[in-house]
């Protein structure tokens, strides 16, 4: 039995061997691993879903690769699926962080351990493990570079000598409201714009700021160049211009961009805002090079998916993954042990030293923004 046990080790894939060793070969290394992302429309998570899979195929797994269009029952269905196959862990990035009960429980009953992917999920027992970014970081991080793009801090978050007296016109965006990421961000970034929003350094004309308010549901675009529209003709028609725009994701300023270029700010003299992003998408990078947009955050989706694929690892070979943090995210009904990355805020100044020398984009494609 031993030298069988052995045989069926070294042979790889299950199936190798027939019969009853097959499944003991499934024990020891290799088996389906089912990763649900939530849509191809960004980039991030194609980038996302390609990394993980190769880590895990690099590591003798099979890998059931699923992107569920932004449509909750999709990936509800697709989850379910992945158990039927027989999926032995499932890495999950959750459009609804909330809806994925019924998957999760079944999952559970199976002895199926789930990682949660950036986003957590809510409101259930049945989470693992949690592979995120510092997602309140992101937030003061986006906050950061709106305030430092209007001249109030100086590249070292000190305040600046020259600082415009304001007021400052600003507007706010944030995420989904259903994404557990969106409220982190925003409450990352007001923690950062509050003192000045005290102080009226920076004003909100429009007086959008809850986040119920400025949430953009899906994160999509259009909804966001929709909103930005509305406020331009309900705030801003009286010769009032936009100074700032808080943006939380690269898709959402590329729409609120629109809806500014096509009032006429960039030209003349009527200047584009201060806008931020994030994800380092491709389009926006090159906006943020031809100066249209202000920053965006660099999160390195490569080393995120290596996180992920370590955690199915340590659970498939019958170990815990390590967490780095044990305290943030508390999904409602426990706190999920996590490990978090850090990010990294991209301007015109470093998208060669963070994108381009890191090997996330090539200078080629920075200067045809695809
Ligand atoms: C992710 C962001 C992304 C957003 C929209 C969030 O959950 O953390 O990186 O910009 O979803 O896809």
């Amino acid at each position: 039995a031993l030298a069988l046990t052995l045989a069926a080790c070294g042979g790889g894939g299950a199936g190798a061997t027939g019969g009853a060793d097959a499944d003991d070969d499934a024990d020891m290394e290799g088996g389906l691993v089912g990763v649900a992302m939530p849509t191809e429309t960004s980039e991030r998570w194609i980038a996302d879903g390609a990394s993980v899979e190769d880590g895990l195929e690099e590591a003798g797994y099979d890998v059931d690769l699923q992107f569920a269009g932004d449509d909750i029952p999709t990936q509800q269905q697709q989850i379910d699926q992945m158990i039927t196959k027989g999926a032995r862990a499932l890495i999950i990035a959750a459009i609804d962080g909330t809806a994925l009960k019924g998957q999760l429980d079944a999952a559970a009953a199976e002895g199926i351990p789930v990682i949660s992917y950036d986003r957590l999920i809510r409101d259930s027992e049945n989470v693992d493990f949690y592979v995120s970014f510092d997602n309140f970081q992101v937030g003061v991080q986006q906050a950061t570079s709106l305030v430092e793009g209007l001249g109030l801090v100086d590249e070292n978050g000190d305040p600046a000598e020259d600082a415009p007296k304001g007021p400052l016109n600003v507007e706010l965006f944030a995420g989904s409201p259903d994404d557990n990421n969106a409220t982190f961000f925003y409450d990352g970034a007001m923690s950062v714009l509050q003192p000045y929003l005290d102080d009226e350094t920076l004003v909100v004309p429009s007086e959008q700021v809850d986040f119920d308010t400025v949430a953009t549901l899906r994160w999509e675009q259009e909804r966001a160049q929709k909103r930005m529209e509305d406020l331009l003709t309900s705030t801003y028609n009286k010769g009032e211009t936009v100074d700032g725009v808080l943006a939380p994701y690269d898709g959402l300023s590329r729409g609120i961009i629109t809806a500014l270029q096509n009032d006429g700010y960039g030209k003349g003299d009527k200047d584009m805002p201060v806008i931020t992003g994030q994800d380092a998408e491709i389009a926006s990078v090159k906006l943020i090079d031809d100066g249209v947009q202000y920053s965006t955050i660099f999160k390195d989706t490569r080393l995120l998916a290596e996180q992920a694929v370590d955690a199915t690892e340590a659970y498939l070979g019958g170990d815990e993954p390590e967490a780095n943090n044990t305290e943030d995210y508390d999904n409602g009904v426990k706190v999920v042990p996590s490990y978090l990355l850090e990010s990294e805020v991209v301007t015109k100044d470093n998208i060669q030293s963070a994108l381009v020398e890191s090997g996330y984009w090539t200078a080629d494609e920075v200067k045809a923004g695809v």
